[in-house]
């Protein structure tokens, strides 16, 4: 029986044959709606290992008593040539993304770079096994709305365009801002090219833009230095 796009509950039955209960639908159903969006960030299969177990086998596999796999809550799961750590990390930052693309707070366990990770949709709780172990350190999640080459490209094109301090700029860094662009190059150009005109004008160029090339004041106030440019001229 189809769950969502990529899970059957019969991956989700228990090791010792007994079928998900009927009464514990919901929770299993709700599982594989989580973990459907793990699956599809990774874009990769995502094995589950035990997900529901009997009060019996959970006992006989040294399971916590009352643990969420007796409620079909929780699933102890791997990836396709993903590492413990890089599932424990996609999780994390799954969780913190929220809303409709992201997964429900819930119990997360790492059992190591050897074992599965455990993931539950019950109380929040963290924990490794054994106890100590070190914690994957997850990087920074990539921002998701980089601006493309091709609206890079138009931009550095504008910039071809702009002579100074002008209109063209101010749309630029609203732009910028708006995109709340990265890359690197592009922000040293419009860091050099504020810099330069700020000293030509005699003010500092952390006003608007800081070291990275982030837009630290507000839109009315880019007007009001640009109006300030425009009566020296
Ligand atoms: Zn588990």
């Amino acid at each position: 029986m189809r769950l969502t796009e990529d899970f059957d509950r019969e991956e989700f039955d228990c090791k010792d044959g007994t079928v998900v209960p009927s009464e514990l639908m919901l929770n299993v159903t709700v599982l594989a709606e989580n973990l459907q969006k793990l699956r599809d960030y990774l874009d990769r299969p995502v094995r589950v290992n035990s997900a529901y177990r009997t009060p019996t086998h959970n006992e006989n596999v040294g399971g916590v008593d009352g643990s969420y796999h007796t409620y079909a809550m929780a699933a102890d799961i791997s990836a396709q040539d993903t590492t413990p750590e890089e599932v424990y990390c996609a999780i994390k930052h799954l969780i913190a993304r929220g809303g409709t693309d992201g997964m429900q707070d819930g119990g997360l366990g790492y059992y190591g770079p050897d074992g599965h990770i455990h993931y539950d949709i019950g109380n929040v709780r963290r924990w490794t096994k054994p106890v100590g172990l070190a914690v994957p350190v997850c990087p920074l999640p990539e921002e998701e709305d980089e601006v493309t080459q091709e609206e890079l490209d138009k931009l550095n094109a504008r910039l071809d365009e702009v002579e100074g301090f002008n209109e063209g700029l101010v749309v630029l860094l609203r732009q910028l801002k708006e995109k709340r662009e990265k890359e690197q190059a592009f922000h040293d150009r419009i860091g050099a090219l504020m810099g330069g005109i700020y000293t030509g004008h005699n003010m500092h160029s952390e006003i608007i833009v800081n070291h990275e090339g982030r837009i630290v004041k507000q839109d009315e106030e880019l007007d009001e230095v640009q109006a300030l440019l425009e009566e020296e001229e």
